[in-house]
């Protein structure tokens, strides 16, 4: 028997507010300093703590988030829109509830496009909800402590019709999302902080079955490439308790990346346990036509309209224009290198084969350099005046590939100029003929037979001769440039 897997996708995103969502505590620790290293409970409050006799009140910049992120997935907008109280008891929760949104969110029944091998693939959106975030329980061995500096931030919680189908599939809308969030501006992106995670609800069933096998939550994935790998698990995990005549329990795993299995975390609660009721603390949010629309003119280039932009202008695969606009910083910075070779390019260097070039160093050199160093794209001190002016010397073959690298690496690390590093490196390829040409007829001389041996028609030879003038330049010389020089000298002396 074969099966399919059905896969849905929450993703919590948190909101790039100032200030939480019903108080005016900073939202996250100052520039500079990880949630990590900040001080514990030093960004707290009567409301964030739930003194009693203490109110919210909303910020209305978590409702314009809210609505872009609405609206840029053609979500219809509900108005008025309700928040609710989730009640549960847990130490990092002082108020003994969470306050979200359940039945009337702010937004429904958009969708998300994402590409795959086979084509375009629509995931729908079922809702798109507000909510404030828990604290945090910090466990110090025998005894724990309680940090609310994260309590009342804000956050947006994405949810998927079961529409994805693979752990591929998973991972691209993923993706897609967090280019779309970045995009917008309403999240900084940083997985490593958790601003951006997912609960992934997969099951699966007898290929043919219409009915839903019992479904498994994994929680709080944030990494594009753990997603994949923990539904590959579950998936599999899943399959086989079946052939082997088990029975798939509710519940809610972890991913252990390390291990690479998910692991039971508890047996899944049902809705009804959180008892759910509207919060009388709070009005019901009326959003206004007129504030739709001011919303709507103001979004932003969206990436994928970013990513067709690319092909069409620059003729860039899909491929690479997608890799480019996953996020929004290394996509403007593409757009900078361009803007920046365009003037300066000799005619013969046609856009689209500079910007092919570019995309390269920037998709696989740049892009592993930030993975080696863990850092972002924000963090590099190369900017793209360089990237574009080195750029413009490789295509123009003053430096070889090897010789861009070795530029480039200096620049992402240490900063300074392109021109400063091809002469400290000495790595600027020899283009001068006359130089050259003396050169090669001297390599020529010394290596008579061989010279002559590719004048009767020994083409392998010309491996060796390039060689020995690339040893005698020290590399410096442009190979192909080389080979040309040592054609013409054969055919005038044929
Ligand atoms: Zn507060």
């Amino acid at each position: 028997m074969n099966f399919e897997a059905v896969i849905g996708l929450e993703t919590h995103v948190q909101l790039n507010t100032e200030s939480k969502i019903f108080c005016g505590c900073p939202a996250k620790p100052r520039t500079g300093v990880s949630v990590a290293d900040q001080e514990i409970n030093s960004s707290i409050c009567p409301v964030c703590t739930a003194q009693p006799g203490t109110l919210p009140v909303l910020n209305q910049k978590v409702v314009e988030f809210a609505l872009r992120a609405g609206l840029a997935t053609q979500c219809s907008i509900r108005s008025p829109n309700v928040f609710a109280r989730k009640n549960y008891f847990y130490p990092d929760l002082p108020k003994g509830y969470q306050i979200t949104q359940f039945e009337l969110p702010i937004a429904e029944n958009g969708f998300i496009l994402i590409d795959l091998p086979s084509g375009e693939k629509k995931i729908r959106l079922k809702r798109i909800h507000i909510e404030e975030d828990a604290g945090k329980n910090v466990h110090y061995g025998p005894y724990s402590l309680v940090n609310l500096n994260r309590a009342g931030v804000p956050l947006i919680e994405v949810v998927t019709e079961p529409d994805l189908s693979t752990p591929q599939e998973a991972s691209q809308y993923m993706k897609a999302l967090y280019a779309l969030v970045t995009y917008l501006e309403i999240c900084d992106g940083n997985l490593q902080e958790g601003n951006f995670r997912c609960d992934a609800n997969v099951s699966v069933r007898p290929i043919g079955e219409s009915r839903l096998g019992t479904r498994v939550e994994i929680k709080n994935v944030n990494s594009f490439r753990y997603i994949e790998k923990a539904i590959e698990y579950e998936i599999h995990r899943q399959v086989e308790m079946i052939r082997a005549g088990k029975r798939i329990v509710q519940e809610t795993r972890g991913f252990d990346s390390a291990r690479g299995v998910t692991q039971t975390l508890r047996v899944k609660e049902e809705a009804e346990e959180y008892r759910y009721f509207p919060d009388p603390d709070l009005a019901p949010i009326v959003i206004s036509d007129r504030q739709i629309e001011l919303v709507r003119v103001a979004l932003p280039e969206l990436p994928r309209d970013h990513q067709k932009r690319l092909e069409s202008e620059y003729k860039l695969s899909s491929y690479d224009a997608s890799v480019l606009t996953t996020d929004k910083t290394l996509a403007v910075f593409f757009d900078q290198c361009i803007a920046y070779m365009r003037p300066k390019a000799k005619p013969e260097a046609d856009v689209p084969s500079l910007a092919k070039s570019c995309c390269n160093l920037l998709t696989t050199e740049v892009l592993r350099f930030l993975t080696e160093n863990q850092i972002e794209m924000s963090e590099v001190k190369i900017t793209p005046s360089d990237l574009g002016e080195l750029t413009l010397k490789w295509v123009a073959q003053e430096v070889s590939s090897t010789g861009a690298k070795k530029v480039l690496e200096k620049l992402l690390s240490e900063g300074g100029s392109v021109e400063l590093w091809v002469t400290k490196l000495g790595v600027k390829q020899e283009n001068n003929d006359g130089e050259l040409m003396k050169i090669v007829e001297s390599v020529l001389a010394e290596n008579g037979a061989q010279f002559k041996e590719y004048c009767s028609g020994k083409d392998k030879v010309i491996g060796f001769l390039v060689g020995q003038i690339m040893k005698k330049t020290g590399g410096k010389a442009n190979p192909s440039k080389v080979q040309m020089l040592i054609a013409d000298i054969a055919k005038k002396s044929g």
